[in-house]
């Protein structure tokens, strides 16, 4: 297969050249004829001579006329070539170029792209790019035409890049098979692959151009696409050795003792989580809705289905005080039902770690509660029929799958309160069904959010205390390290507590403190024992407490939308207006825009889509391994049609039931081919 020879084996190339090749990502010649280019340059008008302006980046032609070398005393030599055409002269200086000597000879004819300068009379430049003319006009490539731009490394040119992929376009890429091509091709009104491949390189014009990119994006997204389908179809495949019938001798006590209704929303996406439940294959599940939503009960719904039916539930958080609190949450509400909940967390002492295991293991606990240190080895279920993961996005995909293979093939539910934006709903978590909980319950209080002084924030404070309602001041650093941030919180604590509200009690809760330090400040909050409580961004997710009606965010400025989002998610829960307070400086164009957003809208899904086109995709998930492909050509967010309508097509291909042997096979080797073993991108629930 010559396409996955390595590349220094190509004329021209050899080990040094590859090396260097190898820093772009490319290996083998497929990697090359699919390093597309990054960017283009417009040379195709040419300039009279005399028409160039000083300081100008143009193209001309003309023809050598004359060389001459000088000698200074600093400098080797500097070569001089004299090249004309019709309208006037230009002279190249050439520093250390003597080889150009023996190329840019008198009589040549060349085209020649670069900077001039005017100097005195004369026209110069000595930074230019060229090309030789040798009557037939066909096969210029870096002049005279659209120029192709590529990312390149040091020690590489890009003269000599861009003439290498053009040699082997021309000598072996009509060989290349595209195994998936008429399949797609049929559907999709495309042009013909190999055309556009060459086409992107070396564009005739933009029209074509684009034609031939629409080519190239969708194949590689239908590519993608086609790997979640079989994804899909795969855990659709496999059997559950449980499955939970409706007994309704937990649920329905459960919601006797609760203190309101579901939502319209919530029956819904409660009805497709226990429908999945009750089929003989695996839930694999988004539980989508914004901050405070109400998806906690739903997924304690889903629990006790499991535990009626005699199996165990697990809920996974991403912070040890979120687990705290559900923890608590749990206990008081499941406490009339004889329900055995627990806590696993990472700063629990080694015994009391051992002993909940051990019960974990014989069963006796039904419903366990923690952090990572779930998916820790040693930690063993008796019976784990339904993995919950609450803020799933704040985990890798690797510890989602861990958590996941602690049991057999259980039911598995990840919850977001970061709403997807669509585009990247079909992409991240292309694999998963989704439920949303569109609207959150009635009865809540609006939030204002507006951003103010110190001085005015700390009067909302008081005014808001001193109608029983709480304030949490979030005090973050987001570009320091942790540590740094909790001793700013810790300053700030002091200050508020003696000179600002001295007459309020004022509390403190981060990731440091101690988990019973941790566990009674939570405590003391929730039962209005404090009336402020001064905070890292730790509280960005979950805590729920009704009667915080004021979130001041100190340094808001240096936030991304989505935590600002979720911060804001904090209050806003009670029956009583509530008040989002940003300071901070806005003076940078991103800060001032999210300031924007924040302001103009309380949608959590705006917000996100928002976000990401601040963002990217990438940064968008953060830092974890966040489980986007890795795309040579295509933008999931610009290119976002072309996602939608391949993923139509990927899914109703592996539907066809006269899909032949032959293209089956075709549609494995092409995804083999493309993300080899390494599949681990997909998002394992
Ligand atoms: P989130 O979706 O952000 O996780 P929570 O599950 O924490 O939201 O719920 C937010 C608050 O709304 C909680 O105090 C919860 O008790 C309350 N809640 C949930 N469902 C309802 C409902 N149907 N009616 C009224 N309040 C509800
Ligand atoms: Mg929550």
């Amino acid at each position: 297969m010559m396409f996955k020879n390595n590349v220094q084996y190509l004329k021209g190339v050899g080990p040094q050249k590859a090396k260097l090749l190898e820093k772009l990502g490319v290996k083998t010649v497929y990697d090359l004829i699919t390093y597309f280019p990054k960017e283009y340059e417009d040379r195709r008008q040419l300039k009279a001579i005399s028409k160039v302006q000083d300081g100008e980046e143009t193209s001309i032609q003309a023809q050598v006329v004359n060389q001459k070398i000088i000698y200074t005393r600093k400098r080797n030599g500097i070569l001089k070539i004299f090249l004309k055409d019709n309208s006037g002269e230009v002279v190249l200086i050439c520093f250390n170029q003597m080889y150009l000597a023996d190329i840019l000879k008198t009589g040549v004819h060349v085209v020649l792209h670069g900077n001039f300068e005017r100097k005195l009379t004369q026209l110069e430049s000595s930074n230019f790019t060229y090309e030789i003319l040798d009557g037939s006009d066909n096969d210029l490539i870096h002049t005279k035409r659209i120029v192709p731009i590529y990312g390149l490394t040091k020690g590489l040119n890009i003269k000599f890049l861009r003439s290498l992929i053009k040699k082997t376009l021309d000598k072996y890429v009509d060989n290349f098979q595209n195994m998936l091509s008429d399949i797609i091709k049929h559907e999709a009104n495309l042009c013909d692959y190999i055309w556009a491949i060459k086409e992107i390189h070396f564009p005739q014009n933009w029209q074509e151009k684009e034609k031939a990119y629409r080519r190239l994006v969708f194949d590689e997204f239908f590519l993608f696409q086609l790997a979640l389908a079989f994804k899909k179809k795969g855990i659709k495949k496999i059997k559950k050795s449980f499955t939970c019938r409706l007994k309704r001798t937990l649920l329905t006590p459960f919601r006797q003792t609760l203190p309101f209704d579901f939502t319209p929303a919530q029956k819904k996406v409660i009805n497709e989580i226990f429908s999945d439940m009750q089929s003989i294959h695996p839930m694999n599940r988004l539980l989508q809705g914004d901050v405070g939503s109400g998806k906690t009960v739903v997924a304690l719904a889903a629990l006790l289905l499991a535990v009626e039916n005699g199996r165990q539930g697990v809920i996974m958080v991403p912070t040890e005080i979120l687990a705290m609190q559900h923890y608590i949450n749990l206990e008081k509400m499941l406490a009339p039902l004889k329900i055995r909940v627990d806590l696993l967390a990472g700063g629990m002492g080694k015994r009391e770690k051992r002993k909940i295991c051990q019960e974990l293991k014989e069963g006796k606990i039904d419903i366990i509660v923690g952090t990572h240190s779930l998916i820790q080895e040693g930690v063993d279920f008796f019976q784990l029929g339904l993995v919950v993961i609450d803020e799933q996005h704040k985990f890798g995909v690797n510890q989602r799958a861990l958590l996941r293979n602690k049991g057999l093939n259980p039911d598995v539910l990840v919850m977001t309160a970061t709403p997807i934006p669509r585009t990247l709903a079909l992409t991240v978590y292309g694999d998963l069904d989704v439920s949303t909980i569109s609207e959150s319950p009635k009865g809540r209080g609006k939030i204002i959010t507006q951003c103010m002084k110190e001085k005015q924030a700390y009067r909302k404070v008081s005014e808001e205390i001193e109608k029983g309602r709480q304030c949490y001041i979030v005090y973050p650093l987001v570009d320091e390290s942790e540590s740094l941030q909790i001793k700013a919180a810790v300053k700030m604590f002091e200050k508020l507590k003696k000179d600002v509200f001295p007459t309020y009690k004022v509390g403190i809760l981060h990731g440091q403190m101690k988990k019973k330090e941790k566990k009674t400040v939570m405590e003391k909050f929730v039962e209005k024992e404090l009336d402020i409580l001064v905070t890292t961004s730790i509280i960005e997710v979950g805590i729920d407490v009704n009667n915080a009606t004021v979130m001041v965010i100190e340094n808001s400025n240096r936030f991304g939308l989505s935590t600002l989002h979720q911060l804001r998610g904090r209050i806003g829960r009670g029956k009583h207006t509530s008040h989002c307070i940003l300071i901070g400086e806005f003076k940078a164009f991103e800060a001032r825009r999210r300031r924007e957003v924040m302001l103009a809208t309380n949608d959590g899904f705006k917000i996100a889509e928002e976000d990401l086109r601040l963002r990217g995709p990438g940064e968008f998930f953060g830092t974890q391994q966040h489980g986007l492909p890795e795309l040579k050509i295509g933008n999931i967010i610009i290119d976002f049609k072309i996602m939608e309508k391949t993923r139509e097509i990927a899914f109703k291909t592996l539907e066809r039931v006269n899909l032949t042997d032959f293209e089956r096979s075709r549609i494995k080797d092409a995804l083999w081919e493309r993300f080899g073993s390494n599949l681990k991108w997909l998002s394992v629930g």
